[in-house]
């Protein structure tokens, strides 16, 4: 399964080995840009919200879920391997995944984004879909058809990559697959700016938002 990097989702990664075995709450990594920077894509407004109060809400919550737990001072991505699939820990496995999905959300936009990705990632994109436009097309597909809220995301199975759609706070990390990219499809995420026009939100952000160097990275 990948592992990927968070340094500032889980204040563990930071502290020394001794203080680990600590309650380590969890921590609202920062934005990595100013709240108007995607703007007129997503607004501020939309921001402050879904960063602000949204994903806040998230990681508070697992903070609180997990407090006196066996789950106190566990890694972020743990607590999500240990809980998905596990009905009586639908509460912290839903805020787990949750601050997982918009930490890496964040990081899958970028101002001034979209464009073409480096040749590595171009090549396999191409390999996987036939080309670049293929690949949107069917991300767009995903993130406009996954009936209520929840996620669309390119991710490496294998040797391929592939575009999926998931519910509520389902992520790949609980399918044994690697997460390259996402882009959220809860109202929260777009309908300050776009009411219920999601395709529009979505096919914007693929066009003028979308981070294809922080895919790469995740490429590994
Ligand atoms: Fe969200």
């Amino acid at each position: 399964m990948g592992k990927i990097d968070f340094p500032i989702v889980s204040s563990t990664s930071r502290i020394t080995p001794a203080l680990v075995i600590a309650l380590s709450p969890h921590v609202l990594p920062t934005l990595p840009y100013a709240d108007n920077a995607l703007e007129p894509v997503i607004s501020a407004k939309t921001i402050s919200f879904h960063y602000g109060k949204h994903h806040k809400a998230y990681v508070d919550n697992l903070n609180k879920l997990a407090e006196g737990t066996e789950f106190a001072g566990m890694p972020l991505e743990k607590i999500i391997t240990e809980t998905a699939g596990k009905a009586d820990k639908t509460p912290i496995f839903n805020n787990a995944a949750q601050a997982w999905n918009h930490a890496f959300y964040w990081r899958c936009l970028k101002p001034k984004g979209g464009g073409e990705p480096s040749s590595v990632l171009k090549k396999k994109i191409e390999a996987s879909f036939g080309s670049l436009d293929a690949c949107k097309k069917e991300l767009a597909a995903a993130a406009t058809t996954q009936f209520g809220s929840g996620w669309a995301w390119l991710v490496l199975d294998g040797d391929k990559l592939k575009v999926i759609k998931t519910g509520n706070a389902e992520l790949p990390l609980s399918k044994k697959t690697k997460a390259l990219l996402t882009i959220d499809v809860w109202e929260h995420a777009y309908y300050l700016d776009y009411q219920n026009k999601r395709a529009d939100y979505v096919n914007a952000v693929l066009d003028k938002l979308i981070n294809w160097d922080f895919a790469a990275e995740n490429l590994g």
